[in-house]
C-alpha cells in the first residue's frame, strides 16, 4: 500500500513514497534555508513562493526516486496544520489535486502528529510511549497511548526550545538554523563555565518555560559588553544547551515515571540535539528505553506525513476537497 506523503509547513518542500506506512521508497526534501539566512529567520511570502516553484519538481523527484508511477499511489497525505498558513496552502492545494487526478483518498495530516511518526519509520516500534517533541514552535510532552489516542501532559509557556536555541544563536552570531550551530558550538565549550537559571514549576507541573532562560542570557551578554570582559562563544552555547537539556529531561522523566511507561521517544528538530540524546540516555538509564528517529527524520520531512496519514488511513479518517490550510491545528 503506496502513501505519498506532503510536507509544507515551514521551510522544507518536502514529498515522500512510503510502503504499507513504515518503509521508505523516497523522502525528497529541498531546503530553503540558503533563501531565508539572509534575513536570520523563515520570511513567509519567500516561502510560500519557493513552495510553490519547487513542488512539482519534488515531487516529480520523489515518484522516480522510489520506482514508482503516480498511477501507484493509492493514498495522497499532506500536513494541513500547523505552520505558516501560505506555505500550508501550497501543499494542500498539490494534494487535492493530486488526490483528484489519480482518483485516489486524501488525507490530512497534523505536523506535530507527523513528528512523533518519525519514530516509526524503518522500526517496529508501537505505542504505548511516552514523547517529548521539541521543535521550532513546539514543545510538548505527549503520552501516546495508541494510534490517534494522545494525552498533553505538558507544554511550554512561552517559548518553544527551538526557537530559544534560535534566537540564542542569533544573539552569539551563528547563524539560522542556530540549533545545528549551538550544537556544535558546545562541544568545544565548558558547559559549567556560567549557571543559567531555568524555570522550575511545583512538582506535579510538567510545563516548560525558556523565556526566562533566553532573558538570563542576553543579559550576561549584555553584562559582558557593557564591563568589557570577554565573551566565550563556546562557554556560552555549552552553559545555554546544558539548561536547556536539563529542564527537558528532568520534565520528561517525571512525566515517564507518572505514566509508567516502559519506552521514551524524542521527536522534533531539538530531537537532532546530541546533547540532549546522550542525557536522556544516560539518565534512563536501566529504567526506560530512549527511541529516536535518526537526525534527518527529527527535522521536517514528508515521510513522517506519510507515516501518520496511513495510520489515520486506517483509523477510518478521510478528507474531501474542502480541506483547508490551518495556521494553528490542535492535536487534542
Ligand atoms: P514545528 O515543528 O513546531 O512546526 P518547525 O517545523 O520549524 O516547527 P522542526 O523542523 O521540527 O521545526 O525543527 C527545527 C528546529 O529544530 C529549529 O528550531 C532548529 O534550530 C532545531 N534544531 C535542529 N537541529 C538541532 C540540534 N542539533 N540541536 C538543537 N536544535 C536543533
Ligand atoms: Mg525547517
Ligand atoms: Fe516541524
Amino acid at each position: 500500500f503506496i502513501t505519498l506523503g506532503i510536507e509544507t509547513s515551514c521551510d522544507e518542500t518536502s514529498v515522500s513514497v512510503v510502503n504499507d506506512g513504515r518503509k521508505i521508497l523516497s523522502n525528497t526534501i529541498f531546503s530553503q534555508i540558503k533563501q531565508h539566512q539572509k534575513f536570520g529567520g523563515v520570511v513567509p511570502e519567500i516561502a510560500s513562493r519557493q513552495h510553490l516553484e519547487a513542488i512539482t519538481h519534488v515531487a516529480q523527484k520523489s515518484v522516480e526516486d522510489a520506482g514508482i508511477e503516480f498511477d501507484d499511489v493509492d493514498l495522497v497525505a499532506v500536513t494541513h496544520g500547523p505552520g505558516l498558513v501560505g506555505a500550508l496552502l501550497v501543499g494542500v492545494s498539490y494534494a487535492k489535486g493530486l488526490a483528484y487526478a489519480l482518483e485516489k483518498p486524501l488525507v490530512g495530516v497534523n505536523h506535530i502528529e507527523g513528528h512523533i511518526f518519525a519514530n516509526f519509520l524503518e522500526s517496529d516500534f508501537a505505542p504505548p510511549f511516552l514523547c517529548l517533541v521539541v521543535s521550532g514552535g513546539h514543545s510538548h510532552l505527549i503520552y501516546v497511548n495508541d494510534y490517534g489516542d494522545y494525552e498533553l501532559m505538558g507544554r511550554t509557556v512561552d517559548d518553544a526550545a527551538g526557537e530559544a536555541f534560535d534566537k540564542i544563536a542569533r544573539a552569539l552570531g551563528l547563524g539560522y538554523p542556530g540549533g545545528p550551530l549551538i550544537d556544535k558550538t558546545a562541544r568545544l565549550g565548558d558547559e559549567s563555565a556560567i549557571s543559567f537559571p531555568v524555570a522550575h514549576f511545583k512538582e506535579d507541573n510538567l510545563s516548560f518555560s525558556f523565556s526566562g532562560l533566553k532573558s538570563a542570557v542576553l543579559n550576561y551578554l549584555n553584562h559582558q559588553k557593557q564591563k568589557g570582559l570577554p565573551i566565550i562563544v563556546e562557554d556560552v552555547a555549552a552553559s545555554f544547551q546544558k539548561a536547556v537539556v536539563d529542564a527537558l529531561v528532568e520534565n520528561t522523566l517525571k512525566a515517564a515515571r507518572a505514566k509508567n511507561v516502559k519506552t521514551i521517544a524524542l521527536a522534533g528538530g531539538v530531537a537532532a540535539n546530541s546533547r540532549l540524546r546522550d542525557e536522556l540516555t544516560n539518565r534512563a538509564g536501566g529504567e526506560f528505553r530512549i527511541q529516536f528517529p535518526p537526525m534527518i527524520l527529527c527535522t521536517d520531512n514528508a515521510a513522517m506525513i506519510a507515516c501518520a496519514g496511513y495510520y489515520r488511513f486506517l483509523r477510518g479518517i478521510k478528507h474531501d476537497f474542502t480541506l483547508n490550510a490551518h495556521a494553528s491545528l490542535n492535536l487534542f
